[in-house]
């Protein structure tokens, strides 16, 4: 929250019973009275602790009064004094400095911070536009905000869903952690909230991410639970004598999935939590909240103490809860996943060492993505050095190990020295793509020599250098991964461009791969290979090519090109444990192209 809002905040104690059907028409000063919404906020407060409202600026309010007291009387032995202004410094410093320290809010949410913060809300609700006299001062603040960003990333959330809008901080602030297709559904009891928020959600690239629902929120929780709706990241903040009927419903109705967090804000609220005398009706909610998720066998929770707590709920995962479901469960592989891990975690590739030839570009560069997004350390190899350099400084931007190798692999000697290198940099190496290659066109009638041996060289010979050089290592290592590039010409003939030593070298690699796929597996190494239909990249941009397009279209029954990113998931598939049982397999992605 920002100083300013902070400083009104704490200055009242204001709690907004936001979506709360039945709650009474009141903020609340939570220590001692009960006054109306009409009659609270006055505009100008200052900040000095007369009203602190988190549990440290309770800390500090204690302090700054101690202190005082000390320094008045003067008996009070020095170091007492000194040690209360040492406390006192470490307490209040706090805030701030997370409030200068953590990363700066983008324009769209300073705007909106700005505008709520001006807003006259108090005219809003004299004029009847809102059913509360709501506070500014609710608006999650810039620490807060970033915090849930933060959260959106490292959940890799995609679905989110929130409880309690108010005037949309927050949910701008996830919706910019999200990536460009994930959304937000945000609940919120004031249409007028919801008119407030959307210009500035509309000036943001990440607003359209959000579709605010108004109403009773748990209207709107029984409607996205009839339409078998889910969420990553469930986000409550509203009225308090609820939260606890929004987390049952959502656990209740599957709401959450599987791997899904809730976090849900003021679960410190002021410290009335576990101070012993509290009385306040928020206060006692939120600890019986608490106590009822601490004790709830279908979860785990930390409270960040962060202002007035946020906590982190997350679903601990089935297989720890099985055992309060004996008998009615089979406990095998398939239930709790091979080794534990469920299938898109057996596809992840960490700690392996992969290398893609031809990686500069097109298909190769796709893998050599793919591979690293996956968790495997890269080397990226190709002929053309300064190619293999980029997609080298592409990866290492998003955070995989990489390594560019300079190699044409139609020389035996840059293909030992290409596996020479990778072994002495990463001691070994799992995963081989050998997908360099070229296509030349010629009626076969005038197919030079030349031509099919240069074809044969790189295309054949250099897969079949590729996969002995790397094959060796892996047959040592016990356990290897090879994946060939052929393509659909291995198995129709593309037409009506003329281009017989292509087709044949890949038949050849085809064959290539089925042969060491099968002398192979009994030593753990599996050779498979991929043959994409006509992909867009510049292999097909040739002046020969380009006037073919249209003509492919019309053979595709997907009525489509494939891109380098439809062949993604393959190569990541065939890379991992999860097809350890396919070995000299074809796989063919071609949009149905060879079936008509
Ligand atoms: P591309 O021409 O876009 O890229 C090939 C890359 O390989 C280039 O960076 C090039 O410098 C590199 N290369 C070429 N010869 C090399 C050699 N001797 N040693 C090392 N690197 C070399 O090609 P692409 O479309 O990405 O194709 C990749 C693979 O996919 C090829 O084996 C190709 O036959 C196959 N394939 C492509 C298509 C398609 O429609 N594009 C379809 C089926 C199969």
């Amino acid at each position: 929250m920002k100083p300013e809002a902070k400083a009104l905040k704490s200055g009242l104690f204001i709690e907004r019973d936001r979506l709360d059907d039945h709650r009474a028409p009141v903020c609340c000063d939570a220590d001692t009275l009960q006054v109306s919404r009409s009659q609270c906020l006055p505009q100008s407060l200052s900040y000095r602790f007369s009203f602190p409202d988190t549990p440290v600026e309770v800390i500090v309010d204690l302090l700054t009064k101690a202190k005082e007291i000390a320094t008045a009387c003067g008996s009070v032995p020095e170091d007492l004094t000194s040690h209360l202004q040492k406390a006192l410094d470490i307490a209040s410093g706090l805030d701030p400095y997370l409030e200068e320290i953590t990363t700066q809010e983008s324009e769209p949410l300073a705007e909106l911070y700005k505008k709520t913060m001006s807003h006259d809300w108090d005219q809003v609700y004299k004029d009847g536009k809102t059913l509360f006299r709501l506070p500014k001062e609710c608006i999650t603040g810039h620490v807060e905000g970033q915090t849930l960003k933060m959260l959106i990333h490292m959940s890799q959330a995609k679905r989110v869903l929130e409880i309690g809008m108010f005037t949309g901080y927050g949910a701008l602030s996830m919706a910019e952690g999200l990536p460009e297709d994930g959304s937000i559904v945000a609940c919120e009891l004031e249409p007028y909230l919801k008119e407030f928020a959307q210009p500035i959600f509309d000036k943001s690239p990440h607003g359209k991410k959000i579709t605010v629902k108004t109403g009773s929120a748990m209207d709107t929780l029984k409607e996205l639970a009839a339409a078998g709706e889910q969420f990553d990241l469930v986000f409550i903040d509203a009225d308090k004598s609820n939260y606890i009927n929004y987390y049952n419903f959502i656990m209740e109705h599957n709401l959450l999935r599987l791997q899904g967090v809730i976090c849900v804000d003021n679960s410190l609220y002021k410290a009335k939590v576990y101070l012993k005398d509290a009385t306040d009706s928020n206060g006692l909610a939120l600890r019986h909240f608490n106590q009822c998720v601490s004790r709830d066998p279908r979860v785990e929770q930390v409270i960040v103490p962060l202002r007035d707590g946020i906590s982190l709920i997350r679903r601990v995962s089935v297989v720890s809860e099985r055992s309060s479901m004996q008998g009615t469960i089979t406990d095998d592989e398939v239930f709790r996943g091979v080794k534990g891990r469920s299938i898109l975690e057996r596809m992840r590739l960490d700690g392996k060492v992969a290398y893609v030839t031809g990686g500069g570009q097109g298909i190769g560069r796709a893998f050599a993505h793919a591979l690293g997004e996956a968790g495997a350390k890269v080397a990226v190899v190709d002929m053309d050095q300064a190619k293999a350099e980029a997609v080298g400084r592409e990866l290492l931007l998003k955070g995989v190990h990489a390594i560019s190798i300079t190699a044409d692999v139609s020389k035996p000697d840059d293909v030992q020295k290409m596996v020479d290198t990778i072994v002495s940099k990463w001691g070994g190496v799992h995963i081989g793509c050998n997908n360099a290659g070229i296509n030349v066109n010629s009626a076969s009638e005038d197919t030079s020599l030349e031509e099919w041996d240069k074809t044969f060289s790189v295309n054949l010979r250099g897969t079949f250098m590729c996969c002995q050089a790397a094959g060796r290592v892996m047959l040592k290592q016990g356990y290897g991964k090879i994946i060939n590039t052929a393509s659909m010409a291995s198995l129709i003939v593309p037409h009506p461009q003329k281009q017989l030593s292509y087709n044949t070298s890949k038949a050849g690699v085809v064959k290539l791969t089925q042969t060491l796929g099968t002398e192979w597996v009994d030593r753990g190494v599996r050779v498979n290979c991929i043959s994409p239909g006509i992909v867009d990249t510049p292999l097909i941009h040739s002046e020969d090519l380009r006037p073919l397009v249209q003509r492919w279209l019309s053979d595709i029954p997907a009525g489509r090109l494939a891109q380098v990113t439809d062949l993604q998931a393959a190569v990541v598939y065939l890379a991992s444990e999860a097809s350890d049982y396919m070995t000299g397999h074809n796989l063919v992605i071609e949009g149905g192209q060879s079936l008509w």
